[in-house]
C-alpha cells in the first residue's frame, strides 16, 4: 500500500501548547541530563494527579517495566502472570531477568485478563500478575488483588493505555504494588518516546530511584542523606532527558483537555456506527461508565479473519489506515520460546483475529470520523 496516499492516519503526534516554549526554557536553564526542574514537575503532577506514593519518570513503559520486574526481585525460573493479548513489551521486561510469561486467555467483554483464569494458571514459581488495561478498560483489581494477597504475589500494573482512567474511583497505575505507563507517540498524553514508574508501596521508593540511576544512590546523594555517591544495586539508565521532560509537562498541563477530546471522538464513533451494531454486522468496544473511559482505542470487532483482513485493505484503499492488535504472544516465535499459555487461548485467539483499531488521535475531525464510518457501511454493502 502507498503510504503516501493514506488520508487519514491511525495516529498522529500533535502539540497543544507550551511544549516548544519549555524545551526552549529548559536549554536556557541549561540542563539537558535528567532530573531536573521539568522532570520534577513531571513527578509533582502524577503524585498530586494520580496519588501514587511516588512517580519515576523513564524514557518508555518497556523501562519502567524492567524496573519493576528487578525491584520484585524476579529470578530465573520465576513466573508471572500476564495476558497473552498484550505488547511484547509486558512479556520481555521479564523474560530479560530469565523468568517465564504465563499467559492466561482473555474476557471476551473487556478483552482484560480473565480473572477467573488466573487461579488455575499458579504455581508455586509464580511471584508476579501483570494486568494490561486494554484500551485503558481497567481490569477487575479487587479480584486481582485478592488473589495476589491470597498467594503473596506482586501485582503490576500495564497501564501504558490507561492514563488517567479510573477503577472504582482509583487512578489506573496506582492500584497494585507498581503501575507502568506510556507516553510513547501513540498512547495519550505523548512525548515522543516516554513513561513513568509509579510506586504505591514505599518499600520499593528508595530501591526504585537507585535502579533507574545505574545503581547509585545518586538521588539521596543529592538530597543529602548519603555522603557519598557511589553504585550500590543494579541497575540502568532509565531516565529521560530534560528535553523529553520539558515537551511532556505540556502535555500533562493539557491532559484533561486531550482526554476529553478523545472521548468526544470516540462518542461519535459509537454513535455512527450504532446502527451496523444493531444490524449484527459488527461489534463494538466496550464502554464502562464515563470515569473510566480515557478514549484510547476505538476498536471494532468482526466475523472472521478473513473478513478483517479485507475491511482493513478496503479502508486502506480508501486511504484510511486502519490495523489489527496484536499478534497474541503465546503464539509468537519468542512467545512459545520464553513463555507457556495457560490452558486453551479461545478469546484471546478468536478476538486478536477479528479486531480492526479504527484512526483516532488528538485534533481528528469529525468529518473525518463520519467518512471512516461511511467506508465501513459500504464495506458492509459489498
Ligand atoms: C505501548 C505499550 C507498551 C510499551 O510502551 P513504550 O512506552 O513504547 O515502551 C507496553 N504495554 C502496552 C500494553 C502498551 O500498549
Amino acid at each position: 500500500m502507498d503510504e503516501k496516499k493514506i488520508k487519514i492516519p491511525y495516529n498522529k503526534p500533535f502539540i497543544v501548547g507550551q511544549e516548544l516554549y519549555y524545551i526552549a526554557q529548559a536549554v536556557i536553564e541549561g540542563q539537558l541530563a535528567g532530573d531536573g526542574p521539568f522532570t520534577k514537575r513531571c513527578h509533582k503532577w502524577l503524585e498530586d494527579n494520580l496519588g501514587c506514593r511516588k512517580a519515576l519518570l523513564t524514557h518508555s513503559c518497556t523501562a519502567s517495566l524492567e524496573m519493576a520486574a528487578m525491584l520484585c526481585g524476579i529470578q530465573p525460573e520465576d513466573e508471572v502472570i500476564m495476558p497473552s493479548f498484550t505488547f511484547v513489551s509486558t512479556a520481555n521486561a521479564f523474560v530479560l531477568r530469565g523468568a517465564v510469561p504465563v499467559f492466561v486467555d482473555i474476557r471476551p467483554d473487556t478483552l482484560n485478563i480473565d480473572e477467573k483464569l488466573i487461579e488455575q494458571a499458579l504455581s508455586p514459581k509464580t511471584r508476579a500478575i501483570v494486568p494490561v488495561h486494554y484500551a485503558g478498560v481497567p481490569c477487575a483489581m479487587d479480584e486481582i488483588l485478592e488473589i495476589a494477597r491470597k498467594n503473596k504475589l506482586y501485582v503490576i500494573e500495564d497501564a501504558a493505555q490507561s492514563l488517567l482512567s479510573t477503577y472504582k474511583d482509583r487512578f489506573l497505575g496506582t492500584i497494585g504494588h507498581l503501575g507502568c505507563l506510556s507516553f510513547h507517540e501513540t498512547k495519550n498524553i505523548i512525548s515522543g518516546e516516554g513513561g513513568a514508574l509509579l510506586i504505591n508501596d514505599d518499600m520499593f521508593c528508595e530501591r526504585g530511584e537507585v535502579i533507574r540511576e545505574k545503581g547509585t544512590n545518586r538521588s539521596q546523594f543529592f538530597r543529602g542523606e548519603v555522603d557519598k555517591y557511589t553504585w550500590v544495586d543494579i541497575g540502568s539508565s532509565y531516565l529521560p532527558s530534560e528535553l523529553v521532560s520539558a515537551f511532556l509537562f505540556a502535555q500533562m498541563e493539557q491532559a484533561d483537555k486531550i482526554i476529553r477530546t478523545r472521548n468526544r471522538i470516540f462518542q461519535t464513533y459509537l454513535y455512527l456506527l450504532r446502527p451496523l451494531e444493531s444490524e449484527g454486522k459488527l461489534r463494538l468496544p466496550f464502554v464502562g461508565n464515563e470515569s473510566s473511559n480515557n478514549g484510547h482505542i476505538f476498536y471494532i470487532i468482526v466475523s472472521s479473519l478473513e473478513q478483517r483482513d479485507g475491511l482493513i485493505k478496503y479502508l486502506n484503499s480508501h486511504g484510511i489506515k486502519a490495523i489489527f492488535h496484536y499478534v497474541p504472544l503465546h503464539s509468537s516465535p519468542a512467545g512459545r520460546k520464553y513463555g507457556r499459555a495457560s490452558g486453551e487461548m479461545k478469546q484471546t485467539n478468536s478476538l486478536s483475529d477479528r479486531l480492526v483499531r479504527l484512526p483516532l488521535y488528538y485534533g481528528m475531525k469529525d468529518d473525518e470520523v463520519y467518512l471512516v464510518t461511511e467506508h465501513i457501511s459500504n464495506f458492509f454493502k459489498g
